[in-house]
């Protein structure tokens, strides 16, 4: 087990901080995602990467990550983790190489050519075993330490008492999802998308099957047309918010948030509330109580019921969501804060939903405390007062008393 705190001016504190790892699609998310707090990003290459679906990035675009990266002390993991058939071989080599000259920290892998071929070219970046491998035992992870692997990200079906045994003495650095979506199935092997969309789940063009409406029989017999209730597999998301504290303890090396895909409201603000959670944990483990207002912060962004996965034992019925599949945030995102003039008391903005004169909107960011404003004056480009900003990413200037900051955002109350 590693040692992760020690007395400190005769207070412990926690001296092995988990890495907070977090997704973004586009460089747009990536920087925002490392504005808010993120210590590391994942992003899927165009190339050898599984999420074909996530905007991938390509070399360039994952240049201009790494150095706005460096920027902030954080760091850049790149998925290289498609599952290879042998026309998918060529050019490997020299894409491995490239991503190490520019400074990538990792590549996550599933392919066992990969895992051998990283390490032969002697890369400086790291090797991580993809989740894809569906992980879950001491032994596993042992073999992969043995092949040189330098992180193993285990699968979400891994309970805490199974980690709890894990962290004894795992050789290598461990990864753990602590927030994100959840497959119906075990994680990604499925061929429910393959059979109804010819989508592959397990190279990245997953279709969501799993939660499209379906007729439901017993024995022959419709029974969900009755009642009008269409009946979906879809799970709950998972969160493991309120068992942050005991992640820590246990020397977790790096907490994942998982979605590529979502939005640029809903990273920030799973990924500002997780990093002002850790912090607060870390700087004062004995007396840190956990309180509402992180969940009630995951709450604005989430897009479905939350529930803690396979975090206790096997999810039952109640982590499931038999005929709800719809995505509601319960806060409408509606404003990002480009600039702040001091003197004139003026945000320059986008407008990113509809808001109107007379609105409460709630602004947070990486740097104060959450604030409730009222909007009572918009302006256009041209100075000219309006109403209502109803256009999507027009450029608008709102009159506020508080000092917001350029990159701050704004969700209506
Ligand atoms: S269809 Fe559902 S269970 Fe299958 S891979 Fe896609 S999200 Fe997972």
């Amino acid at each position: 087990m590693k040692n992760v705190s020690q007395i400190i001016d005769g207070k412990r504190k926690i001296i092995k901080k988990p890495e907070l790892l977090a997704p973004a699609g586009n460089l747009e998310k990536l920087k925002t995602t490392i504005m808010y707090g993120a210590d590391a990003v994942f992003v899927g290459g165009k190339e050898f990467s599984l999420r074909s679906q996530a905007s991938n990035f390509t070399i360039d675009d994952i240049k201009e990550a790494v150095e706005f990266a460096n920027g902030y002390g954080a760091h850049i993991h790149v998925t290289c983790n498609i599952i290879l058939h042998q026309d998918n071989l060529k050019g490997i080599k020299e894409y491995l190489k490239t991503l190490d000259e520019i400074g990538v920290r990792a590549i996550i892998v599933a392919d066992p050519y990969i895992m051998r071929i990283a390490k032969e070219l002697k890369l400086r970046l790291e090797v991580h075993v993809s989740t894809q491998l569906s992980t879950l035992n001491l032994k596993a992870i042992q073999f992969y330490a043995d092949m040189g692997m330098d992180r193993v990200v285990l699968g979400r079906e891994t309970t805490f008492e199974d980690l709890k045994v894990i962290m004894e003495k795992t050789p290598i650095d461990i990864e753990y999802f602590i927030h994100g979506a959840m497959c119906i199935h075990y994680s990604g092997r499925c061929m429910l998308s393959n059979y109804l969309s010819r989508r592959d789940a397990n190279r990245g063009g997953c279709s969501q099957s799993c939660r499209w409406y379906y007729d439901l029989y017993d024995q022959g017999e419709l029974v969900n047309q009755e009642k009008d209730m269409p009946f979906s597999m879809s799970s709950k998301d998972m969160a493991l918010v309120d068992h942050i504290g005991e992640l820590i303890e246990l020397g977790v090396d790096s907490f994942k948030i998982e979605g590529r895909m979502k939005s640029l409201h809903y990273i920030a603000t799973v990924v500002s509330t997780y990093r002002k959670l850790i912090d607060a944990y870390c700087d004062n483990p004995d007396e840190f109580q956990f309180n509402d207002f992180y969940r009630q912060e995951l709450n604005k962004a989430a897009n479905r019921a939350l529930c803690h996965g396979f975090f206790y034992d096997n999810p039952t019925k109640d982590e499931q969501l038999f005929n709800l599949r719809d995505e509601h945030p319960t806060q409408e995102f509606v404003i990002r804060v480009l600039d702040y003039d001091q003197e004139k008391k003026l945000a320059k903005i986008e407008q990113r939903n509809y808001f109107q004169l007379g609105d409460k909107v709630e602004f947070f960011s990486p740097h104060h405390e959450n604030i409730v404003v009222d909007i009572h004056k918009i302006y256009n480009e041209d100075m000219e007062a309006i109403e209502v900003a109803n256009h999507p990413m027009e450029i608008l200037y709102i009159e506020i008393d508080y000092p917001v900051q350029s990159h701050d955002m704004g969700r209506k109350v």
